[in-house]
């Protein structure tokens, strides 16, 4: 082995030197689309379920890829956490989402919105997520409580304590953080004690259920009782049809977003649902 160690890609079969080639590819690009601000987002309302007014908005990010088109996010996220490319593309996605949403609070009567941008492990990791945040959130002009983060459960399975101290730090600023993909998780009960977290979105897996499995109605339920003992917001994901809604609504579950209210939407298409007398 050590005659050929000069020739390393001997040792793959041509598949997987066919997926090697196609990952560094991708990482160039990636640097690439980084440099050349090749990424939009998307913006899915979430409604309050018992009157079906708009409360805010998730920002959801898409790659504009030259050739390939639109890249969703699944694609080229883990590639970018890997590369450490998340931070900057991280770092966009908050200053490009706060300050939209302010634009959008500035020109609207009623109360503002809240916009939920999602987070990282790897951008945790990094101290100066604080500093990042307060400076989108200084030049966007927008309040620190009209921000939450998301968090999945997997990125908080990391218990150093310089974690939940970063935490505390961002929650410091008067930012708002929400556990994403709730009860998918090994431990989540576990972290509603650990962490200071203000809102849990329930996963679409149990919405997907609810309205024909009794468990994932019992579990549902129970998450969104157990999010009003705390004080917690709860949010239910993913609600595609009118029985989801009957049921959640009817279990007292405070938010909700979906395709049955919008699927993520354009800039322009957002701009329109909220300001439809200005759209030609
Ligand atoms: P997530 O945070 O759980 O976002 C919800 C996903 O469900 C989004 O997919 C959204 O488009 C989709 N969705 C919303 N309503 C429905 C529905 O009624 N039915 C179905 N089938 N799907 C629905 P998307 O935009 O492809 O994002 C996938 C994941 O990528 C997100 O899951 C999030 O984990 C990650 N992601 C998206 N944007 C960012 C970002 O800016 N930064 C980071 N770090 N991750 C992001
Ligand atoms: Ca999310
Ligand atoms: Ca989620
Ligand atoms: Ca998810």
């Amino acid at each position: 082995a050590k005659k050929h160690g000069k020739d390393k890609f001997e040792m793959f079969e041509p598949a997987m030197r066919v997926a090697f080639q196609a990952t560094i590819d991708m990482e160039s690009d990636l640097r690439r689309a980084v440099v050349r601000h090749e990424f939009e987002l998307r913006y899915q309302p979430i409604v309050r379920l018992s009157s079906g007014e708009i409360t805010g908005v998730e920002a959801l990010i898409r790659w504009l890829h030259p050739e390939r088109g639109i890249v969703p996010p699944v694609e080229f996220i883990p590639l970018a956490e890997e590369t450490g490319l998340i931070v900057p593309i991280g770092e966009w996605v908050l200053r490009e989402a706060t300050r939209q949403v302010a634009e959008w609070n500035t020109r609207r009567a009623g109360r503002p919105l809240t916009v939920s941008v999602n987070i990282s492990a790897v951008q945790l990791e990094h101290t100066v997520l604080p500093d990042v945040v307060r400076s989108a959130l200084d030049a966007a002009g927008l309040p620190a409580d009209r921000l939450t983060l998301e968090l999945t459960e997997s990125l908080l399975v990391d218990h150093r304590p310089e974690t939940l101290q970063r935490l505390h730090d961002i929650k410091a600023l008067g930012v708002r953080l929400a556990i994403d993909d709730f009860g998918t998780g090994y431990s989540s009960l576990a972290y509603l004690r650990q962490f200071p977290v203000d809102i849990i979105k329930i996963d679409k897996s149990f919405v997907d259920d609810v309205v024909d499995e009794p468990t994932a109605a019992a579990l549902t339920h129970g998450i969104i009782q157990l999010g009003r003992a705390l004080q917690l917001s709860t949010i239910a994901e993913g609600i595609e049809h009118a029985g989801q809604l009957t049921s959640l609504a009817g279990g007292n579950c405070e938010l909700g977003q979906g395709y049955y209210f919008a699927e993520p939407l354009t800039e322009s298409a957002f701009d329109d649902l909220l300001f439809p007398a200005h759209s030609p």
